[in-house]
């Protein structure tokens, strides 16, 4: 879901600073590129001198490692730069097809031989200069059997690359490598003293942060002498990106907590104390501490603007209990919202049970309230006499009104949607403090380049004395075998959900699927059960319905779409089965597999997937593992983290080009406190050494800017 950009709140746009650079010059007026060529370096999205600095190459081949030709010997695995003299395809006996080419290097030549490959042979042609690394063997004379393989230079190329480390641009058919080559070699002297211009850390700055000048990094990615080279190039340009990602994130975040009073809150212990003493638990230490930061923070002037994480389970809902009774505390209003209305009634009859004995009520705000009711609430929110309210979105409807709302908490459940919430904050009349609650335990580099807009807590513990959740992967032959299980379950009284994957692309069909499988399912599996369907399709009155039911232990098996992610606790369903689990994400999984495990029964979890392409391996980390946040990393290693910032993502402008979430967290813990204290002493970057501060960020990073509100 693709993020729509709006305004906290809307200032007059300030012009930017007027500073020229030959680096905003059009790609055109640069040497050996014509109109022609500006055409189709714009289809790769370079249209400035800049935009050509920052198209750095895709990889790098290390030629300091090559061994001549005359000095291979059996034995060795080795690396080798030659010349194809001749080349053909061999077939063999046994039907096999062997790509074959001689190499000549100056020193020697040898036969590189690529079994089952012959289609390498339209790729390469004669004359190429190629690199290969792979096993040197005996086989009618020397043999190299690469493992890779990379064509350096075309024998039609007019320039060989230069130096010791080869570089690989991104390519089109229009701008073959050797052009991009050819503009680089011609251009690269000029384009990085022109770089010099946008160095904005000084000397200091850098010694301070370990890093080198901005034109020495981009000469090291363009032009390394060493392959750390330019991987120490790499941590500068990652370093910008991630500094000028959270200088707008601290902009918003100043402008959501600091720029406006809030409300200083004060804890007389008259409600906390007794809550402590009325719960039938003690706070894990998690809880206390993120507590603890909770607290510092609403006492303070400044608005809170918070994210919670924690992993389904880990105790979010008692920690946010706390928080409001802080707020009522101080004579203030707190509110709840949550996604479904579902859940809203389950959440305030929750509360209602922990806070009846110290004589708070808790108040209902949904959609489909009956209007004498609903008017009845409304009237009591306004008055103040009622405390704490639990509610979905129609809390933050017009005509929704508080005597004084000190304290917002907003379940997100799973979803990222942090920054629409605060359109609460928009709102004149009300000035609360706000913390959102998400159950997507996703790794503290990627929340930080997420939300450095907002303060993080994390909750890294489970109470104790929670049952795993026994999770087992089948294939498809075995479901037999599987529905027998869930038969035992629900013999014993128990409930069970099957869950289909329902993805946006495939909609229609996947819907269809879930549908035909639920007649399957009653007719031919289940049929002493009363199995019911719940998915997105349904009008909302009729899931209310179905959950309700299941709730009740009216319907024994559950056929459902991953809309039961955002569900209500069902403590008597103790078996899910995810059908085709391969094409869920990790953390998806990890949140449906969240829907078990709520009770006193031992639960489990059975994935049916179709082996295959990896789809075993991926599962198997899921198998072993409860913990979300070790989930979360799997996640992010295997899938990518472009995939996490899916739905992040704005135009063709990539949040992160060169930051690695997973190995630059260092980098981004540098650059969020560099960000905050540069917000911190100077907002509006106007003192002189700011100046080019001020410049990137007002001309590159203008889009963003606008994304968060603060341009
Ligand atoms: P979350 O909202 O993070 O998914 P909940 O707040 O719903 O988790 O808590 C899950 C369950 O654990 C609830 O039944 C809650 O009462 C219980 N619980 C919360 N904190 C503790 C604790 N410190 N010790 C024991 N049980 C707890
Ligand atoms: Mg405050």
């Amino acid at each position: 879901m693709p993020r729509r950009s709006w305004r906290l709140c809307s200032l007059e746009p300030r012009p930017a600073p007027v500073s020229y650079s030959q680096l905003d010059r059009p790609v055109q007026f640069l040497k050996g590129v014509g109109p022609q060529r500006a055409e189709s370096f714009r289809r790769l999205g370079v249209r400035t001198a800049r935009d050509l600095l920052y198209h750095v190459p895709r990889r790098y081949d290390d030629a300091s490692t090559v061994s001549p030709v005359g000095k291979l010997e059996v034995g060795m695995d080795a690396t080798v730069l030659g010349r194809v003299r001749s080349k053909g395809v061999i077939p063999t006996r046994k039907g096999l097809r062997i790509f074959q080419a001689v190499l000549e290097d100056g020193t020697g030549m040898i036969t590189a031989a690529w079994p089952g490959q012959p289609w390498l042979d339209r790729k390469l042609r004669e004359g190429d200069r190629v690199l290969v690394t792979g096993p040197v063997r005996f086989f009618h004379g020397r043999q190299i059997q690469p493992r890779e393989m990379t064509i350096v230079s075309r024998g039609s190329d007019p320039d060989e690359p230069q130096g010791v480390i080869w570089v690989t641009y991104p390519a089109t058919e229009d701008l073959p490598q050797w052009v991009l080559r050819q503009v680089f070699a011609r251009n690269l002297d000029a384009l990085l003293s022109w770089a010099d211009d946008d160095e904005y850390l000084s000397p200091d700055g850098l010694v301070r942060h370990g890093l080198p000048p901005l034109s020495r990094a981009l000469s090291w990615i363009h032009r390394p002498e060493q392959i750390r080279q330019a991987e120490a190039g790499r941590r500068r340009l990652a370093f910008d990106e991630l500094l000028f990602l959270q200088l707008v994130q601290a902009r918003a975040r100043r402008k959501a907590t600091e720029l406006q009073p809030g409300i200083e809150h004060v804890r007389t212990n008259e409600l906390v104390r007794p809550l402590h003493e009325a719960l039938p638990f003690a706070l894990t230490e998690a809880q206390a501490r993120v507590l603890r930061e909770i607290y510092a923070d609403m006492r303070l002037s400044r608005r809170m603007s918070r994210l919670l994480q924690g992993d389904v389970g880990s105790g979010k809902t008692v920690v946010a209990l706390f928080a409001m009774l802080l707020a009522l505390e101080g004579g203030h209003q707190a509110a709840l919202m949550v996604p479904t209305e579902i859940l809203a009634e389950q959440h305030a009859r929750r509360l209602a049970e922990l806070l009846s004995p110290l004589g708070i009520d808790v108040a209902l705000l949904t959609g489909s309230l009956p209007a004498p009711e609903r008017r009845a609430t409304l009237a009591a929110l306004a008055s103040g006499s009622a405390r704490l309210v639990v509610g979905t979105h129609a809390l933050i409807q017009e005509g929704v009104a508080f005597r004084s709302l000190g304290l917002v908490v907003v379940d997100e459940q799973h979803r990222f949607g942090v920054r629409q919430r605060m359109a609460l904050l928009e709102r004149e009349d009300v000035r609360p403090d706000v913390l959102v609650m998400s159950a997507t335990p996703i790794p503290r580099s990627l929340a930080m380049a997420l939300y450095g807009d907002v303060d993080l807590s994390v909750l890294d513990e489970v109470p104790p004395g929670r049952k795993p959740v026994e999770t087992t992967l089948r294939a498809r032959d075995e479901r037999s075998e599987v529905y027998r299980f869930v038969e035992v379950e629900l013999e014993a009284g128990r409930q069970a959900y099957v869950v289909y994957p329902l993805v946006a692309e495939s909609e229609k069909v996947d819907l269809l699927a879930a549908t035909d499988e639920f007649e399957r399912l009653k007719r031919d599996v289940f049929p002493r059960r009363r199995v019911g369907l719940l998915h997105g399709q349904l009008p909302s009155a009729e899931r209310d319905t179905v959950m309700r039911a299941f709730l009740a232990a009216e319907i024994d098996v559950l056929v459902a779409t991953t809309v039961i992610e955002v569900g209500i606790d069902v403590p008597n369903a103790t078996v899910m089965v995810i059908e085709h689990a391969e094409r869920f994400g990790l953390s998806q999984l990890h949140q449906l597999r969240g829907r078990v495990g709520r009770g006193e029964g031992a639960s489990h979890c059975i994935l049916i997937a179709e082996p295959g392409q990896g789809s075993f391996e991926r599962l198997e980390v899921f198998r072993r593992t409860n913990d979300g946040f070790e989930i979360a990393r799997a996640d992010l290693r295997i899938r990518g983290q472009g995939d996490l910032f899916g739905s992040q993502q704005h135009g063709r402008d990539p949040v992160l080009r060169f930051a690695d979430l997973m190995t630059d967290e260092d980098l981004l813990v540098a650059a969020q406190r560099e960000a905050r204290a540069l917000v911190a002493s100077d907002p509006e970057l106007e003192a002189p050494e700011h100046a080019r501060v001020r410049g990137q960020l007002h001309g590159r990073y203008r889009e963003r800017l606008e994304m968060y509100g603060v341009g």
